[in-house]
């Protein structure tokens, strides 16, 4: 069986796998994501290394590798240009993985990963326009039109989490004011209820904002902004791209699935029939794995240009 290397580098972890073109994701590991560069790249070096070694039973050596990252990439497709999130702004990750690996590489964003793998093989598979909102430590959004992520003049559209929610509002970690992300991105939910209630022995922030829900005042307030922010947020996206589906993930909806539901309930109640009447919203189906299966498709694709 063929396989590829797919990489999904994410604010708070990244994961690296061999994904076989029967969309398996197999020998996949796990790194943390660290803010220092020379911490953080020769732990990701070193798993890229491990999964160019990996042979599991009846699966092929890979033959290209991919990467869906959060942040903005280059017009050309080839450079991290800015990723508020991890430590790699302005890194030739596409030249960087050609001489470390010597595989054909390409470079997408975490987004239009996602989307691309829930297009291939999620609940909704096939539906076009088909919008992917993934509220992770940032938010990522992907839009697949005529079956192609859309990715705008410059490669550079759909930070759909860098529009403004507030104007004049919180700082975002890209250091914008008032942004959606600054209100429902996981950092910010996990910034403003430390703020709120000082650090908490739960380790786990999300179960904690579950339980806050109805709790107490101060922490409220935090969930109540971060529900109506992607609400609104997501309402605004679908009045202006009118997809044929919505699909919601990314590990704030994974571990908070009232999230989703109070989503859709205000978009069928804010938006235009015309936009609704025939809308889907879909579990990721994908899951965790659809930014590993949408960057194995891109490895594909220029593995075949090699
Ligand atoms: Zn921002």
């Amino acid at each position: 069986m063929k396989s590829v290397i797919a990489a999904d580098l994410g604010g708070t972890k990244c994961r690296v796998a061999l994904v076989t073109e029967d969309q398996r994701v197999v020998a996949a590991q796990r790194i943390n994501t660290s803010r220092d560069r020379a911490v953080f790249l020769p732990a990701l070096d070193a798993a890229f290394a491990a999964a160019l070694l990996a042979r599991p039973d009846g699966v092929e050596a890979p033959s290209a590798v991919g990467v869906g990252t959060a942040g903005v990439i280059t017009a050309d497709g080839l450079t991290i240009e800015r990723a508020p999130n991890l430590p790699l702004d302005q890194f030739a990750m596409v030249r960087h993985l050609r001489e470390t690996l010597g595989l054909p590489a390409a470079l997408m964003n975490d987004g239009r990963a996602c989307a691309m793998g829930e297009y291939a093989v999620g609940d909704a598979r096939g539906a076009d326009p088909l919008l992917c909102l993934f509220f992770g430590t940032g938010i990522g959004i992907g839009l697949i039109v005529g079956g192609r992520p859309h990715a705008g003049a410059d490669n550079a559209a759909g930070e759909i989490g860098h529009t403004i929610f507030v104007p004049g509002g919180r700082t975002c970690p890209c250091g914008g004011l008032g942004h959606f992300e600054a209100y429902c991105g996981g950092r910010a939910i996990q910034e403003r209820l430390r703020d709120a209630l000082g650090p908490s022995p739960d380790a786990s922030m999300w179960s904690l904002a579950n339980a806050l829900a109805t709790g107490r005042g101060e922490a409220r307030v935090v969930v109540e902004d971060a529900v109506m922010a992607a609400a609104v947020c997501t309402a605004n996206a679908c009045t202006l791209f009118n997809p044929r589906a919505v699909v919601l993930g990314g590990g704030v909806v994974e571990a908070w699935p009232e999230l989703a539901a109070r989503i859709e309930a205000f978009v069928r109640a804010q938006c235009s029939p015309a936009i609704t009447r025939k809308l889907r919203f879909c579990d990721s189906k994908a899951g965790s794995d659809a930014i590993l299966l949408g960057a194995a498709a891109a490895a594909r694709d220029v593995g075949l240009r090699a």
